[in-house]
Formats: C-alpha cells, structure tokens, sequence
C-alpha cells in the first residue's frame, strides 16, 4: 500500500520538550473507515500524540498527513475545517443550553464570513441534529438542559457535537472514564457505528473494552510505538505483558 492510501500517515514524528523526546520518532498509518485503539502506560506519549495530530501542540519534527495533505504546518482551526475532530478528557458542552443548543452551535457555519452571517437554523440543519441525536441516543432529550444529564450521556453529547462537523478523522481520549456498565457497552456501539463512516482513533486503558471494539491495537511506550496488531497478538506479546499489561 503506498501512503497515498491511508486516511492518516504519520511519519518519523518528534516532538521535545526542553530536551525531552514525549514522542520519539514515531510512525502511525490509519485505514480509512478504521478504528484503531491505542494503548499503553501512563506518560508513554498517547494523549501527546493526539494533541500533535489535532495541532495543540506543534511537532518538533516529522509528518502528519491527512488524506495526503500534510498538517504539521496548519493551525488547529484549520485541521478541524480538513475533517479532524477531538474529544477532550472533559467534556466541554455548554451545561445551560438545551441538548440541541449544543448540537445547533456545533454545525460549522465558520468556514466563511458569509456562512456565519447567514446562518439560520434550517430545516437541514435540524434534520442534522435529529440524525446526530439518534446516533448517540439522546433522541428523546433533546429538548432538556446538558447539564441534567448523566455524565455517560455527556460524553455522548459531545461525541454528537463533534459529529455535528462530519469528521473524517475523530479522535477520543479516553471516552469511557467514569462510565457505568450499561454506559460502556452502548459507548462500544456507538463507537462502532460511528467508523463505518470515519476513522477513528481511540485512547483506553480499559481492557474489557479493548476488547469489545479493538480491530487493531497499537501499544505506546515512552514516546514511540512498542507493539501493533490484533488484541490477542499484543496480548501475547512478551515486551508488552513486559512494560504494561503484566501490571
Ligand atoms: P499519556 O497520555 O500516554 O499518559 P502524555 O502524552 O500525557 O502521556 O505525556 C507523555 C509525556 O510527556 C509525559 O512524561 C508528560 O509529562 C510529558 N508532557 C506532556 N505534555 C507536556 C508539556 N506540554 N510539557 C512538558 N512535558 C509534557
Ligand atoms: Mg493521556
């Protein structure tokens, strides 16, 4: 496969902080449609990662390309308009509003002066938020105030709002934390549903989960990628039982 086919290649990826490598040298290649778990321990560099790809942090050196479209130079607004969306490990909706005041403020209307000027909640744009409320199973909420909602639905909530972009590339930094049962699993669905249509790229340490929607999984350690392979092939791998799952 030559790069040009992956939705997401990183290449030889660096970034320092005062002498400090948090990642080293590192290359990742995502599958359109894929959603790729990454794990490993504490510090090992994952959220790092994420805030490098989303344009947070700005690398000391290598590639990000995106549909083949190099990032690394590109500001964090622009990535976002190219199709990338993150979710933080906080959610961040807005407690007061409505369930479709969040999702309405979430459509992009900022791609040009005109678009946000002209703006109006449309027929197509609710249509929208109505699609986007069942995807994440707040159908029946939408008209309840965010902030009286679960801390699962929350999460979901702003899983939706990201959705409100489209997205190629959506990103989750440990999505379930917190999370009842019920919660996790409805949470697997979703993310399952959601990258038929999108990569996705999710941070957990939680390993019933991995489970449950892991295809491919690729194990951080300080910096660089130790492992990469099915659930059951990292599982087995010594070097990994070695500097994680063995604790
Ligand atoms: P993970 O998400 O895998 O737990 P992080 O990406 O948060 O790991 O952190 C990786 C390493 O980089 C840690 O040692 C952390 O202290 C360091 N680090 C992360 N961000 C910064 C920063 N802005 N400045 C200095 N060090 C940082
Ligand atoms: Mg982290």
């Amino acid at each position: 496969m030559s790069n040009t086919d992956f939705a997401l290649a990183v290449e030889d990826l660096t970034v320092s902080f005062d002498g400090f490598k948090a990642i080293d040298n590192l290359n990742l290649y995502i599958n359109r449609g894929e959603l790729r778990v990454i794990i490993g321990p504490n510090g090992a560099g994952k959220t790092t990662l994420l805030d490098l790809i989303c344009g947070k942090t700005r690398a000391s050196a290598g590639s990000i390309k995106f549909n083949n479209e190099e990032l690394v130079t590109l500001d964090e607004h622009i990535r976002v308009r190219r199709g990338i969306g993150r979710k933080f490990q906080t959610p961040s909706i807005y407690e007061n509003l409505t369930v479709f005041k969040n999702l309405e403020v979430s459509y992009p209307t900022g791609r040009s002066v005109f678009g946000a000027l002209a703006f109006r909640c449309t027929e197509d744009v609710r249509a929208r938020i109505r699609a986007v409320a069942e995807e994440i199973g707040l159908s029946k909420h939408l008209a309840m105030e965010a902030g009286l909602l679960s801390h699962g639905q929350k999460q979901w909530l702003e899983i939706g709002m990201l959705l409100m972009q489209e997205p190629a590339l959506l990103m989750l930094d440990e999505p379930i934390a917190g999370m009842s049962a019920r919660e996790r699993e409805l949470t697997a669905d979703l993310l399952k549903r959601i990258s038929k249509n999108r990569a996705v790229i999710v941070i957990e340490h939680d390993m019933d989960f991995v489970k449950q929607i892991a295809h491919k999984v690729t194990v951080m350690h300080q910096g660089r990628i130790l492992a990469e392979g099915s659930m059951e092939a990292v599982q087995n791998d010594p070097t990994v039982i070695d500097v994680y799952l063995g604790h």
